[in-house]
């Protein structure tokens, strides 16, 4: 739901790049020298892909059985080998999709005489990811948790050791917001990376430590600012959502994870004889522990669901060394999108997903086609994924990286694209996260040679890192890139870059119009394919692997990865 969210606004940060510093090894072949991706290429693949044909590409859709086969045929149709080491150019992706809604509302309350009880969707948003017709929790002990995170890098322990089996937990919306010391108006840029996301601030992180505490269940405090969405985004999430399906069928998830609106939150903690407020501010310190409520939560959820098995299809260049050939570079783009839908104003109700993100696996096909005709060929080999379920929740990635084909540990770097940039060409390049891994080193070093330059996001408090499926990849510590639109058009004025992005953040992003306009440059697009395929090409070819940057959350996930390899 959350998928390819790109800044809807994007004033220019004032802010240059941080300094350059030099990590890509030799053999470096220029950019200019290396094959070239064209427009015409990548806009023969957009066409197929976002035609009617292919229904909208959703997962488990005859557009999906369509999408399918044309990659698979286009793989084959350059030389490449199968993907999978099963010898199939698919990676089966076994999905659930579920339809909660309430059987018995949340009650809070203390023995008999103190009860409250809080009204589905307006007060609460609740599923369950458990395979199974229901979930429910019984008279299950709340517990306050502060923003529920542990975070051994920055000394912060939300739960000191708490018990929290079978108990109910309410969290905080975001990492925790620590006033710098200095100027109280201000986040403390040393902690949890300011007022940008981490990790730690994203609720899937939050649904997951609850997890592996044997919560019973969890809800978060939803605030719009620190959110970065109102409720109203919040109740769009109940309706079917696909999951993974865990060997487990996911019972080792909280029975219950959800949402409680700001009003309800302070509701609950007033009944509590506790001030919502205070617990917040409290929440902000090192000396934070979980306060017991003294209260008991009970509420029951109905299922309906159906299990579908969607496929990423992916495809192997192998690499030139005989040695090396069995450590891997991936790029991944996801070819899913809505599919058939409510329809538009003018009754159209095929989601073609042209730029999301028919564009991105149009790039990937053409720099695949690039990589079979550099001379030398890598080193090492290059996986190129196209991964289902994007968005769903990265649900294709997420599976390819928990489930993955070759050892992570073995696995350099994940290049993804999600959506390419339409309109001409640009001095600049976002790197969303930048300076979280060398990667960007080697990004920076490839634009250079187009006297271009990086960017940073600027937007960097909503988590846009999160958002698209290279996350995926680096949660489990394999250094990821991920770079979007520059903003400095050539040749345009200022403001060009934002109006176009505005343009289509309203009037096409995920709806049936994102579809291929006679207006498109992909001019700007080729200039950042050509450094996509540059920088995977060099990390192939490299006498070390990329690492993260000290201080960065997924390091010690890598190091830990890297130690077993
Ligand atoms: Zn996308």
């Amino acid at each position: 739901m959350f998928a390819c969210s790109k800044p809807a606004d994007a004033p220019p940060p004032s802010a240059a790049a941080p300094a350059a510093t030099t990590a890509a090894p030799a053999p470096k072949m220029p950019v200019a020298s290396l094959p070239k991706v064209t427009a015409d290429g990548m806009l023969a693949q957009i066409k197929v892909l976002s035609s009617d044909e292919y229904e909208g590409r959703a997962p488990g859709s005859p557009g999906e059985e369509k999408t399918v086969q044309y990659l698979t045929s286009q793989f084959e149709k350059l030389g490449l080998k199968p993907g999978n080491t099963d010898g199939s150019y698919v990676q089966k992706v076994p999905l659930v999709g579920i339809t909660g809604a309430e059987a018995k509302p949340l009650i809070v309350g203390r023995g008999n005489t103190l009860r409250a009880g809080f009204k589905w969707k307006n007060d609460v948003v609740a599923w369950t990811k458990h395979v199974a017709d229901g979930a429910q929790i019984d008279n299950s002990d709340i517990v306050f948790a502060g923003y529920g995170v542990v975070a051994p890098e920055y000394n912060w322990d939300d739960f000191k050791g708490i018990d929290l089996k079978g108990k109910t937990m309410i969290v905080l919306v975001n990492d925790p917001q620590i006033p710098d010391p200095a100027d109280p108006s201000k986040l403390d840029s040393r902690m949890f990376n300011g007022t940008a996301m981490t990790y730690y601030g994203r609720w899937t992180y939050k649904y997951e430590e609850a997890a592996r505490r044997g919560a019973a269940g969890v809800f978060i405090v939803h605030e719009e600012k620190p959110a970065g969405y109102p409720f109203s985004v919040v109740q769009s999430f109940l309706g079917e959502r696909f999951s993974l399906v865990a060997k487990d069928n996911n019972m080792g998830r909280a029975s219950i994870e959800g949402w409680l609106s700001l009003d309800a939150a302070k509701r609950l903690f007033k009944l509590a004889g506790q001030d919502f407020d205070a617990l917040k501010k409290q929440a902000t310190t090192r000396e934070f522990k979980p306060v017991t409520l003294g209260l008991k939560a009970s509420m029951a959820l109905r299922n309906t669901r159906r299990t579908i098995e969607s496929r990423n299809v992916l495809a192997k260049l192998e690499g030139s060394d005989p040695v090396l050939k069995n450590e891997y570079v991936v790029y991944s783009a996801h070819w899913d999108h809505y599919g058939i839908g409510a329809p538009d104003k003018k009754g159209d109700k095929i989601y073609n997903g042209a730029l999301d993100n028919a564009s991105g696996v149009a790039q990937i096909l053409e720099i695949a086609r690039a990589f079979t005709q550099v001379q030398p060929q890598p080193k090492r080999s290059i996986i190129f994924l196209m991964v289902t379920a994007e968005e769903q929740g990265l649900l294709g990635s997420e599976y390819y990286a928990t489930n993955p084909p070759y050892p992570l540990a073995k696995t350099l770097a994940n290049i993804n694209i999600d959506e390419v940039n339409p309109w001409g060409r640009t001095k600049d390049i976002t790197v969303i996260g930048l300076g979280a891994s060398d990667l960007d080193d080697y990004l920076r070093d490839a634009a250079a040679e187009q006297s271009r330059t990086l960017r940073p996001d600027p937007e960097s408090e909503k988590g846009f890192y999160y958002r698209s499926d290279h996350f995926s990849f680096a949660k489990q510590g394999v250094p990821a890139l991920y770079a979007d639109d520059g903003v400095e058009f050539i040749g345009q004025p200022a403001d060009y870059g934002k109006q176009k992005r505005d343009e289509y953040t309203n009037n096409d992003y995920h709806q049936p119009s994102d579809e291929i306009k006679p207006t498109w440059d992909l001019s700007g697009a080729v200039e950042d394919a050509a450094l996509m395929l540059a920088v995977g090409y060099r990390v192939a070819n490299a006498d070390k692997y990329p690492e993260w940057k000290p201080g960065n959350e997924f390091r010690a996930k890598r190091e830990e990865s890297l130690k077993n390899r």
